[in-house]
């Protein structure tokens, strides 16, 4: 197995990559989204491959000439004083700060200590993870969420590995503790061509969801949105030439799984 890659000797700084204000798609309300910058897995369709590395790296814009530097070291102080320039919007709206990345986790002794800075300051906080952590990291870190869009990307370990290069059980895991534990979330399933998009996985989708206790699910088809980054990046991107996915092309997916008793999102409702 992959060996986890927390950063757990020093959380005074996180790599963070973008701090977007005054979102509106990343959860309810207006929200500052933090983007984190690190993640331990490789899929190859990823939209954000600018998030992949724990280090800051030169993204090259081919079209006007100019290089900028992604990901900067930042201390809770500083993304603290950002969160709040915004805070009449986040009561006004009901929302919040939404942590994003890369994975989250793979900072966590950061984030945590970032999220009990924000929940001092009664500040509603949402996360984006795949929850590839340690089990006790993960309990601790959920403490302090008020919700989780959770994704899970195959329902089988071995072809989870073959494609991210870690394997589903500690994701399975974490999110069964977090059903446990009774938290608000959604779980969100990346449907990937030739990967993930046949209808036996959306049956096996459906057996792990009703043995663990998931009752819905958001749909997200593969997009190209991500396209050009991997160009700035000067790295190869596998996944070019293959068809983006629409709503309608998931409708038996969705079919599927709601005959296993799933609720399904999928283009913005159920
Ligand atoms: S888990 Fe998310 S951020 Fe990490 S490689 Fe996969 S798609 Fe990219």
């Amino acid at each position: 197995m992959k060996t986890l890659t927390n950063n757990e000797t020093s959380h005074s700084k996180g790599l963070i990559f973008n701090i977007q204000k005054f979102s509106i798609n990343d959860g309810p309300g207006i929200r500052t989204v933090i983007f984190f910058k690190g993640c331990p897995l490789r899929c190859p369709w990823c939209a954000n491959p600018e998030s992949q590395r724990a280090c800051p790296e030169k993204m090259h814009d081919h079209a006007n000439g100019n290089t900028t530097l992604v990901g900067e070291f930042k201390s809770i102080a500083e993304i603290i004083k950002v969160i709040l320039q915004d805070r009449d919007y986040y009561e006004e709206s009901n929302g919040g700060v939404t942590f994003s990345g890369g994975e989250v986790l793979n900072q966590a002794p950061f984030v945590i200590e970032l999220a009990k800075a924000i929940k001092k300051e009664n500040i509603h906080i949402i996360c984006e993870t795949t929850g590839f952590t340690r089990p006790a990291v993960f309990r601790e870190f959920i403490k302090y969420m008020d919700f989780m869009f959770y994704d899970v990307k195959h329902w089988n370990g071995e072809a989870h590995r073959a494609a991210t290069g870690v394997d589903n059980e500690l994701i399975i895991h974490n999110l069964e503790s977090a059903l446990k534990a009774q938290k608000k979330l959604m779980v969100r399933i990346p449907i990937i061509p030739c990967f993930n998009d046949a209808l036996s996985d959306a049956a096996h989708f459906g057996q792990l969801f009703k043995r663990i206790g998931v009752t819905k699910v958001e749909l997200l088809p593969f997009h190209q949105f991500g396209l050009n980054k991997y160009t700035e990046l000067g790295r190869e991107y596998e996944m070019k030439d293959v068809r983006q996915l629409h709503a309608e092309d998931l409708l038996d997916f969705k079919k599927v799984l709601n005959e296993a008793g799933i609720a399904v999102k999928l283009n913005g409702s159920f």
